[in-house]
């Protein structure tokens, strides 16, 4: 597919982190001690990975994903309150124990007050305080249930949608298709003129992650579907709304029209269809249903000329569903949905249903996460750069950024050799992909500048305020990014999240600190582990850039074609050729991998790989590599590779993944080292093996 791409989509990504906030256990008074940094930390072999964590009864050549990992799928329970495991989540249950060091230290200084420590510090600890909670009960949600049931016409209707229209979405850099109010804002750059922004609206309005949810009549669609029925029914019943059944009926018939508008993750990340304008006229000649001018108003966009309607179809034909169904059952929608993102800042019996449905229905996941973990995500989530700040000063040192640095620039002098070896590239296209990538721009650790939270006001004791203002206050920050010059150095990801970004409209990679970790990258691990870890890392961010969405923009971030048609036609056939391999990936019965929809993210891990193994022999200047305990070099560096895509999955949650997620399952992005040619000789591969390709089946791309 097309879209771009982050590392990886993970389990608790942003547009994911309702369905991942898990349950109250500890009020923060009696928190347990947060466990040492050793205990959390996987175990490693000497010289950098896991060699325990591998099973050597398999042969690396039938499934290497099995010979590098099968130790640890064997040894390894998913934890209960997980849908899925893997190394991130390990690295994220390091960040999130550090984190809650941060958070609880500014909760206890005694920082003066409108202080970042003093704001981080208050918000986290009203999330802990449960007993304040459970005594506001519904009161914090009334001002919002009570501006619904006073809408009265479609022009009241349309300034509560945009009254809560909020940045939660993000097409192209940490890529977060979706949100359940009616559509999504992402302020980025016009992909016409990198210069200046341009508000993208994205499809949204769904409880459900993806379309199909609603549209598939297949019976594990259909228990999940009287699952979500039964769930709204609840959520209204808790919220004192009679007649839940009914309303439940409706709300979930209105969803089911808002979901056949709906594009699908493929189609989605189409940029040629992307890359619409509409003027705010065209919103009303184009979008009739919604009142428009009522719209904009409320959401602070009146003097807004232009849009980029995402997916313009959807937003035409979404916004038409506003004008033609009942007001009634959009208000009992609104009440739902209002209900349901509060749900995590209220009281228990809510936090309880919504997990049931959204985490056990949905991703299979037994049980709630400690609340002291959902009170770190949320804290982060609300102010995630001051918390970044602090968490920097105390994990990230100046070695480690110097070293990445480093690695970063031998992989892009790697990928640039590279760009000069392919035999099926004119000079006059190399060229322009040889100009876009010396215009690289590379951040690592944390942004050279931290973004202000002075207009941001929390209140100790006001759990459900707090969040609210944050959603607003990144909300406004984003719509008046609109009246202003671009920020070419915005992050768009905290340092304290283990993931890493490519910026198209910016040509710019991330490495945020938290993922600069073992088993991804240690400073004192052996160098083919760490080229193949967290170098295959470093290059596959690069690769987005030319991936087959990152191809299409140029060296200024625009979208604006610079192939030859012949080697454009040539790109695309190897783009299809892959696709097609993974296409034939089946990870449940009757269910495969959509090659298209992981594209992207494929070329990214295939290029990135095998850049990072160019880089790593070139950084031997000529010196033999090393034996160690056994295993060469090359062998070191597949290891690593495969071990950074370890991962186990509950069924529910596999499902999802693949169904709407743009990257593969961790073992199949572990395989693409089928595709490169000195893994062979590396593990002996023969052919008749599980995984051998004869030379001419291997995908070469970059
Ligand atoms: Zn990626």
């Amino acid at each position: 597919m097309t879209t771009w791409k982050s590392l990886l989509l993970g389990a608790c990504a942003p547009a994911l982190l309702s369905v991942c906030l898990a349950a109250p256990s500890v009020s923060f008074a009696q928190a347990a001690p947060v466990a040492t940094e050793l205990s959390a930390k996987p175990k490693y072999g000497t010289f950098g990975f896991d060699t325990a964590g591998m099973d050597r009864s398999v042969a690396p050549g039938d499934d290497f994903f099995a010979y590098a990992n099968g130790g640890w799928v064997k040894a390894t329970e998913i934890p209960a309150d997980r849908g899925s495991y893997n190394t991130f989540s390990v690295l994220t249950e390091v960040a999130a124990e550090r984190t809650r060091a941060i958070v609880e230290d500014a909760a206890k200084s005694g920082a003066p007050a409108g202080s970042d420590a003093r704001k981080i510090g208050d918000y986290y600890a009203s999330f802990m305080d449960e007993a304040a909670i459970e005594a506001a009960g519904l009161k914090p949600l009334r001002p919002e249930l009570d501006r619904i049931a006073a809408i009265k016409n479609r022009a009241d209707l349309s300034r509560e949608l945009g009254a809560t229209l909020r940045a939660d979405v993000d097409a192209l850099n940490a890529t977060d298709y979706t949100t359940d109010r009616l559509f999504g804002l992402w302020v980025a750059e016009d992909m016409n003129d990198t210069s200046k922004y341009r508000p993208y609206l994205m499809q949204g309005g769904l409880g459900m992650p993806d379309r199909e949810y609603y549209l598939d009549a297949s019976p594990r669609f259909q228990e999940l579907r009287d699952k979500y029925r039964a769930h709204i029914a609840a959520m209204l019943t808790l919220a004192g709304y009679d007649d839940g059944q009914a309303r439940a009926e409706r709300i979930l018939a209105l969803e089911t029209e808002i979901a056949r508008a709906h594009w699908s993750v493929d189609a989605t990340g189409d940029m040629s269809k992307a890359n619409t304008v509409w003027t705010r006229a065209d919103l009303a000649a184009k979008a009739p249903g919604i009142d428009w001018p009522a719209y904009l108003e409320a959401a602070g966009m009146v003097q807004q000329p232009t849009f980029g309607p995402w997916q313009p179809s959807a937003i035409s034909d979404i916004s038409g569903l506003v004008g033609s169904q009942p007001v009634s059952t959009w208000k009992d929608y609104l009440a739902f949905h209002a209900i349901e993102r509060g749900a995590p800042y209220l009281s228990k019996a809510l936090v309880d249903e919504h997990f049931a449905f959204n985490s056990t229905a949905l991703a299979g996941t037994p049980q709630q996460r400690e609340r002291w973990k959902r009170g770190v995500d949320n804290t982060s989530a609300a102010m995630g750069e001051a918390v970044g700040r602090l968490y920097v000063e105390r994990h990230f040192t100046p070695q480690a950024k110097a070293q990445m640095q480093e690695m970063v620039k031998n992989i892009l002098a790697a990928f640039d050799a590279r760009i000069d070896r392919l035999d099926w590239m004119s000079g006059e296209t190399k060229a322009k992909a040889k100009e876009k990538l010396a215009g690289f721009r590379v951040g690592v650790g944390y942004p050279d500048k931290w973004r202000d939270y002075s207009g941001l006001q929390i209140v100790r004791g006001d759990a459900y305020g707090n969040w609210e203002r944050g959603e607003a206050f990144e909300y406004r920050r984003n719509v008046a990014k609109l009246a202003g010059p671009v920020d070419r150095d915005d992050w768009w990801m905290t340092p304290q999240t283990v993931n890493a970004l490519n910026l198209p409209m910016q040509n710019m990679i991330v490495f945020p600190a938290a993922i600069l970790e073992p088993t991804f990258f240690d400073p004192n691990a052996d160098a083919a582990v760490n080229y193949g870890a967290i170098g295959g890392v470093i290059g596959h961010e690069i690769v987005h850039g030319f991936d087959d969405t990152g191809a299409l923009f140029d060296a200024k971030g625009n979208l604006k074609n610079w192939w030859t048609p012949a080697d454009m036609a040539q790109f695309k056939a190897r783009g299809q050729a892959l696709a097609a391999q993974y296409s034939a990936y089946e990870p449940l019965p009757g269910l495969h991998l959509n090659g298209d929809q992981v594209l992207g993210e494929n070329i990214a891990d295939l290029a990135g790989l095998a850049s990072a193994y160019d880089a790593y022999h070139l950084s031997l200047k000529g010196k033999p590599a090393p034996v160690i305990d056994g295993f060469t070099a090359d062998q070191r560096f597949y290891l690593g590779w495969a071990q950074n895509y370890r991962s186990k999955f509950r069924e529910a949650s596999l499902r999802r993944s693949v169904l709407s997620g743009v990257h593969s399952p961790g073992e199949y992005r572990a395989q693409t080292v089928r595709n490169q040619d000195p893994w062979y000789p590396a593990f002996d591969v023969k052919p008749g093996q599980g995984l051998h390709l004869a030379p001419d089946q291997r995908v070469k791309i970059w």
